[in-house]
């Protein structure tokens, strides 16, 4: 092991990755904005109970992917594996049932200890909206209409797939979820062992299983929409209507179950083909007992998360980098007026970068490399006339202007 290497499952982010990222959380912060959604900033470490208990014990981030330590002071603290338990702690922590419904969007990294490949890593990084309060099922429109916005406007619309369930409401989940396990009792010698432990903890799980064997049984189980009663029914067929109407394509998937326990009603979740197996882009659904789980008042919530790194990878936006100028002061005197013109073409919204070393040549060589447009060489001559010299780099061509009147000589 090199200490010089980042820890196994976490990176460095520069360059066009960087780039990427950013215009992910740009065009997500745009997008959400005008659906009403206002910041909100966790902490990314919170008590450990605030991820225990929504996520339930027996999900695999609380069993086996959370990053949780005691801290100097003997508390028992969890890097954040997800946004929304952190989102619903911080509504309840500040009294935020006030004013409902809440929109709530954020963006940051999040920790899940997994094995790591490619799109797959231990720190990531999700942007994650959260509507909190409505009980209706045309919020749950909004929600997915928005994630589909997004996924449009980041040029995805050709990539990826909508895939859309529903988990019923307690009672039809109940019902599902006794079907499951009188279906799975009778298949326990080919479950995997994970999956015969979710038969006592959370049947529905089994569904989300990976593995190649569980695969093959989960192919025929019984389906929600067999045990969903009047209620949830309604409420999936208003939420499938609402997408119609606002141009939403998506897929029924009776086999989408996520892999969190506090989910209820609608789940979803954009799907690539183009990353392999971790097509999941971004995913949610509603989670109306979650905020009471973590001891709030009875309020619902609809929200999603979508994975930074996997959109940052399929987005066809290219993002805009300002062409830089160049700077070229060529002896001790130029090098100090330099820094007073470079200030003042900054104030001026430029991007300046003061290249003070090596020859002209050299410098000018550096200065194309960076795609720069113009470069602005002070020599001590022109320094007391009072003049600097501009290259249009792109044309070739150069001219002397005074102090006063440069920036008005390397508009683009
Ligand atoms: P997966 O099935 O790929 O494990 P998940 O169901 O665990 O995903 P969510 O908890 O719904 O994922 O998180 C929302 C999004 O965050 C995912 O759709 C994905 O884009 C991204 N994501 C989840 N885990 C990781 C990870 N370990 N590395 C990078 N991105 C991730
Ligand atoms: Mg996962």
């Amino acid at each position: 092991m090199s200490k010089l290497q980042p820890a196994r499952g976490t990176r460095d982010i520069y360059g066009d990755e960087a780039l990427g990222m950013n215009a992910v959380v740009d065009t997500f912060r745009r997008v959400a904005g005008s659906y009403g959604f206002e910041d909100l900033a966790t902490p990314i470490f919170e008590f450990t109970e605030v991820f225990k208990r929504p996520l339930g014990e027996a999900s695999d981030v609380v069993s086996k992917e959370m990053y949780t330590f005691e801290d100097r002071g003997g508390e028992e603290v969890t890097l954040r594996p997800e946004f929304t338990a952190g989102v619903c702690r911080a509504f309840i922590s500040n009294g935020m049932q006030q004013n409902l419904p809440c929109r709530l969007m954020s963006h940051g990294p999040v920790f899940r200890y997994e094995r790591p490949q490619k799109g797959r890593y231990r720190q990531f990084h999700q942007i994650n909206a959260e509507m909190i309060g409505p009980e209706t099922a045309e919020f749950d429109v909004d929600m997915v209409a928005m994630a589909w916005r997004l996924l449009c406007e980041l040029g995805m619309r050709d990539k990826v797939v909508l895939h859309l369930n529903t988990l019923g409401d307690v009672e039809s989940r109940a019902a599902y979820r006794d079907a499951l396990v009188a279906y799975f009792s009778a298949h326990k010698d080919k479950l995997s062992e994970d999956s015969v432990r979710r038969l006592d903890t959370n049947p529905l799980r089994i569904l989300d299983s990976k593995d190649e064997g569980d695969k093959v049984l989960v192919a025929d189980a019984p389906l929600m929409s067999e045990h969903l009663n009047k209620e949830s029914r309604a409420f999936f067929d208003l939420v499938k209507a609402g997408l119609e109407a606002a141009g939403v394509p998506f897929e029924h998937d009776e086999r989408l179950v996520r892999g969190l326990d506090y989910y209820t009603h609608t789940a979803f979740e954009f799907i690539t083909t183009e990353l392999g197996a971790q097509g999941t882009v971004l995913a949610g659904g509603r989670y109306d007992g979650l905020i009471e789980k973590l001891g709030g008042s009875k309020v619902a919530g609809v929200g999603w998360a979508g994975g930074i790194e996997r959109l940052a990878m399929l987005t066809t936006i290219v993002p805009e980098v300002a062409r830089p100028l160049f700077m070229l002061p060529m002896g001790e005197a130029a090098t100090l007026k330099a820094f007073a013109l470079a200030e003042d073409l900054r104030a001026e919204g430029y991007t300046v970068i003061a290249d003070r070393s090596g020859n002209l040549k050299k410098r000018l060589t550096r200065a194309s490399k960076a795609n720069a447009r113009f470069a602005v060489i002070l020599g001590d001559n022109e320094l007391e006339a009072g003049m600097v010299m501009v290259k249009d780099l792109d044309r070739g061509t150069q001219d002397q202007v005074t102090f006063d009147a440069l920036t008005a000589a390397v508009v683009e």
